[in-house]
């Protein structure tokens, strides 16, 4: 992918701050350190989010974040993690290279706020809700 930013990454035409690297997988700092440590984790191949990603490559890339997540709690102090993964623009997905991020948190005194607000969703409608999903699986 000719302007893929991460792509570029990958083949070191722009610099990064690399924390790991095989074959297949490259971990580097995220450029906006949300808090710090904030770590992206990608597969070197172009895939447009995760629900393209071949499922042993997705498992690697879980497994290095694993690897990441252990690192910055023992390394940096953090006392908690958020992993997440954007997937497509309404998501947040803004750089469309599946990656994963890996959040330390520190307690009380970071700012990135992850928050589940109520919907209007009837719980009665949960079991048709349950079904529609378990026909495509
Ligand atoms: P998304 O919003 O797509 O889930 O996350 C994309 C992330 O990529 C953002 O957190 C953003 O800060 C990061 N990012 C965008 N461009 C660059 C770059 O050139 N270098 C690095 N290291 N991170 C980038
Ligand atoms: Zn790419």
């Amino acid at each position: 992918m000719e302007d893929c930013i991460f792509c570029k990454i990958v083949r070191g035409e722009i610099p990064c701050y690399k924390v790991y690297e095989d074959d297949e997988v490259l971990a580097f700092l995220d450029i906006s350190q949300t808090t710090k440590g904030h770590t992206l984790v990608i597969p070197k191949e172009h895939f447009q989010n995760m629900l393209y990603c071949p499922k042993d490559l997705l498992a690697k890339v879980m497994g290095v974040a694993q690897h990441i997540a252990q690192a910055q709690v023992a390394s940096l102090g953090a006392n908690g993690v958020n992993v997440l993964i954007n997937t497509n623009e309404v998501a947040g997905q803004t750089v469309m290279h599946f990656h994963v991020h890996v959040i330390p948190r520190y307690s009380g005194e970071d700012c990135l706020r992850l928050e589940f607000l109520s919907n209007k969703i009837d719980h009665l409608s949960l079991p048709a809700i349950a079904d529609e999903i378990i026909k495509k699986l």
